[in-house]
């Protein structure tokens, strides 16, 4: 199935109890075509009103440590792990979870991102496929199928301002952002040096 009619069936999805209290889906904002997918945990009131991932103060932080890397919504997807905002922004469960896996698969399959960002718990639990937390997983690059993995905390725990390891959350936030640019930059100059080494082969 083509990744526009997975998102038609997802804006119908009533594949668990969140469909009742939303009002609407939230599928994607950014770029679904370009390298580097963001991943967040569930829409919270501002995103269930507008349809879109990330419209709140969360997601201007989200905007500015991405503006502070050189990148904005144009080159990266954001999406979420549940497309659909749980009641009072309480956890998701994992029965939501799972009912809504096969969206967020899709659009990883979709985009086969070469850079994915997880912002909390739940995405870096997703992703990894690990119960490790964000505190410990933070920090590190993890390879999974092609894509680098980049965990970081969740743009709202930088907004209730907690420090991590003496540094502020934010910026324990921009040196994984910086991670995000370093893999960027390093894998472009590889594609274009392996571009380089074919273009010498076809005049060899
Ligand atoms: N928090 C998230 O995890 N996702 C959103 O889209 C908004 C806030």
């Amino acid at each position: 199935m083509d990744i526009e009619t997975i998102r038609t069936e997802a804006l119908t999805c009533t594949k668990c109890r969140l469909a009742e209290t939303r009002t609407q889906v939230v599928w994607a904002d950014g770029n679904l075509d370009s390298d580097v997918c963001i991943i967040g945990e569930a829409p919270g009131f501002n995103e269930d009103k507008q349809g879109v991932p990330f419209v709140g103060a969360a997601g201007q932080l989200l905007d500015k440590l991405l503006t502070e890397i050189g990148l904005d919504r144009s080159q990266a997807a954001i999406v979420n792990v549940i497309k659909c905002r749980p009641p009072g922004n309480r956890d998701p469960q994992t029965d939501e979870i799972e009912a809504c896996r096969p969206y967020l698969s899709a659009q990883l399959n979709y985009m086969r991102p070469q850079v994915i960002i997880t912002l909390g718990n739940f995405a870096t639990k997703f992703i990894l496929d690990s119960p490790v937390g964000i505190t410990k997983a933070r920090g590190q690059i993890y390879a999974r199928k092609g894509a680098s993995i980049v965990p970081t905390f969740h743009p709202a725990a930088a907004l209730r301002g907690g420090r991590f390891g003496g540094i502020s959350t934010i910026d324990a936030m921009r040196e994984d952002f910086r991670l995000v640019r370093n893999v960027l930059d390093q894998r472009r100059a590889e594609s274009k040096s392996s571009d380089e080494a074919k273009q010498l082969d076809l005049f060899g």
